[in-house]
């Protein structure tokens, strides 16, 4: 059961995670990260890394965090890879304590810069 990027990480992107990850699994959007479902080993190392505890395991997901598992597996099939932070956005900690819910309508479907 894979781990998901859920919407605590809208705007926010720490990007801590996409380092640690033993199997290149994450992918970079404009304002936030997903991880590739079918690449994703679940071993848990990414979800401690994340600041504000934006990553879950799919099984742990409450019913209003199930569309994110369908997110991670459709924009990681677009979207570059990333396996080297960029560094958290620029608002960052401004969000950071935005509740999940009230971050949803700012998901961006646009990619973000990979690692190339
Ligand atoms: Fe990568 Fe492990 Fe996180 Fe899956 S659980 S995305 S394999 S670090």
């Amino acid at each position: 059961m894979p781990f998901v990027v859920t919407a605590k990480c809208i705007k926010c992107r720490y990007s801590d995670c996409v380092e640690v990850c033993p199997t290149d699994a994450f992918y970079a959007g404009e304002n936030m990260v997903v991880i590739n479902p079918d690449e994703c080993i679940d071993c848990g190392v990414c979800e401690p890394e994340c600041p504000i505890e934006a990553i879950k395991s799919d099984e742990e997901l409450e019913p209003e965090e199930q569309k994110w598992a369908d997110i991670n597996e459709r924009f990681s099939a677009s979207w570059p890879n990333i396996t080297k932070s960029k560094g958290p956005l620029p608002d960052a900690e401004k969000y950071a304590d935005i509740d999940a819910a009230d971050k949803d309508a700012e998901f961006s479907e646009a990619p973000g810069e990979g690692d190339e």
